[in-house]
C-alpha cells in the first residue's frame, strides 16, 4: 500500500489555515502523526478519509486520486474518529451490523460471520446485546475499533488512539493494532501524546501550525537531540531563571531543590550533565527550534 499526499493545503471558510503545503508519502506499516493541539492533524485525517475537501493539493492511494474515486477509496478505509458517537438505541451487535452495511458488506451470512469474529477479537462478544451507549469508556473505544476494522480495511486511520483509555486498555489497543500491521496495511496514528508513537511506529511525521516539520523515523528524530538534553540540580531561584530560558522536561523534587532535565543547545550560564534523549525530549527540542523558526538539519541515514 502506498499513500501519497501532495502539496495539500486547507483553509476553512472562516480563514483558518489548517494545512499549508503538506507533502508526505506513507507506506505499509504503522505511521505516527504527531503534533500539538491545533497543528492540523484532524484536518489531514478528515481529508484522507474523504470527509473534507482540501483547498488545494491531492492524495493518491496506490495511484488512485481519492477525489475522483471516492467510493472505491471508502471501501478500503477504516476510520476511528476522535469523538466517536454511538447511536443511542443500538446494541453492540446492531451497531457493528450498521457499520458493516454502510461499508458495503451486503451478504448477510458473510456479514454475520465477520461481526461475530470481530466481537471476539476486540473482546466484546459477551457484550453483544448490551446497548452501545451504556458500555464503559474502554469498551466503547473497542467498539469504535471494531467498527473501523469490520470491512477489513487496507488503510486504518486512528485519531488520538488512547485518549481516555486506562493503561490496560492502551496496551490491548496497541497490541491489536500491531497484529494488524503485520499485513500489507497502512495504519496512521494521529496523536499529541509522544509515548503513543515511540513504541509502535517505524516512521512518523510532525505537524506544526499546519506545516510538515519532520518526516522520518522516531530514532532519527531522537538522534537529532543528542547532546542537547541536560540534567542538573537547581534551587528555586535558579529554577525560575532556567525555566524562562529553556524548556524544562522533567522536574523531580530533591532535598536542596529540584533535579531537572533541560532542553538546550548550550545551557550556560547553567551547568549540567548530558542525558540520553528519548522521543519526548527530541519532540520538545524540535518544536522549540521550530517555534523560533530555526531549521535543524537532520542527517539522512
Ligand atoms: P489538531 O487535530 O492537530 O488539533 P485541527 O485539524 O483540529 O488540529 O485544527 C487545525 C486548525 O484548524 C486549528 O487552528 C483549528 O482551530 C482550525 N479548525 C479546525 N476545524 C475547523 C473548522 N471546522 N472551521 C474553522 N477552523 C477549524
Amino acid at each position: 500500500m502506498k499513500l501519497e499526499i501532495q502539496n495539500l493545503s486547507k483553509k476553512y471558510p472562516n480563514g483558518n489555515k489548517a494545512l499549508d503545503d503538506v507533502s508526505l508519502t506513507i507506506e505499509s506499516g504503522m505511521f505516527g502523526l504527531l503534533g500539538p493541539n491545533g497543528a492540523g492533524k484532524s484536518t489531514l485525517m478528515r481529508i484522507l478519509v474523504t470527509l473534507l475537501e482540501p483547498s488545494s493539493g491531492s492524495v493518491f492511494i496506490d495511484g488512485l486520486d481519492i477525489s475522483k474515486h471516492r467510493d472505491d477509496i471508502r471501501s478500503v478505509l477504516g476510520y476511528l474518529p476522535q469523538d466517536f458517537r454511538f447511536f443511542s438505541n443500538l446494541t453492540t451487535f446492531e451497531f457493528l451490523d450498521y457499520g458493516a452495511r454502510l461499508s458495503g458488506m451486503k451478504d448477510n451470512k458473510i456479514r454475520n460471520n465477520a461481526i461475530h469474529q470481530m466481537l471476539e477479537t476486540v473482546g466484546l462478544y459477551e457484550a453483544r446485546d448490551r446497548k452501545a451507549n451504556k458500555l464503559s469508556g474502554g469498551m466503547k473505544r473497542r467498539l469504535g475499533i471494531a467498527q473501523a476494522l469490520i470491512n477489513d480495511p487496507r488503510i486504518i486511520i486512528v485519531d488520538e488512539p488512547t485518549t481516555g483509555l486506562d493503561p490496560e486498555e492502551r496496551i490491548r489497543f496497541r497490541n491489536l493494532l500491531s497484529t494488524i500491521s503485520n499485513r500489507d496495511v497502512i495504519i496512521i496514528l494521529s496523536t499529541h501524546i509522544v509515548a503513543d508513537i515511540s513504541s509502535t511506529c517505524k516512521n512518523m511525521a510532525l505537524l506544526s501550525n499546519g506545516k510538515l516539520a519532520y518526516n522520518g523515523s522516531p530514532e532519527r528524530l531522537i538522534d537529532s537531540a543528542k547532546g542537547k538534553i541536560w540534567q542538573m540540580t537547581v534551587n528555586s531561584d535558579e529554577m525560575d531563571k532556567i525555566s524562562n530560558l529553556f524548556p524544562v522536561t522533567t522536574t523531580i523534587p530533591v532535598d536542596d531543590g529540584w533535579e531537572i532535565e533541560v532542553v538546550a543547545d548550550d545551557p550556560s550560564p547553567f551547568v549540567g550533565t548530558h542525558v540520553e534523549p528519548n522521543l519526548e525530549h527530541a519532540y520538545v527540542y524540535f518544536m522549540d527550534k521550530n517555534s523560533n523558526n530555526q531549521i535543524i538539519d537532520i542527517d539522512e541515514k
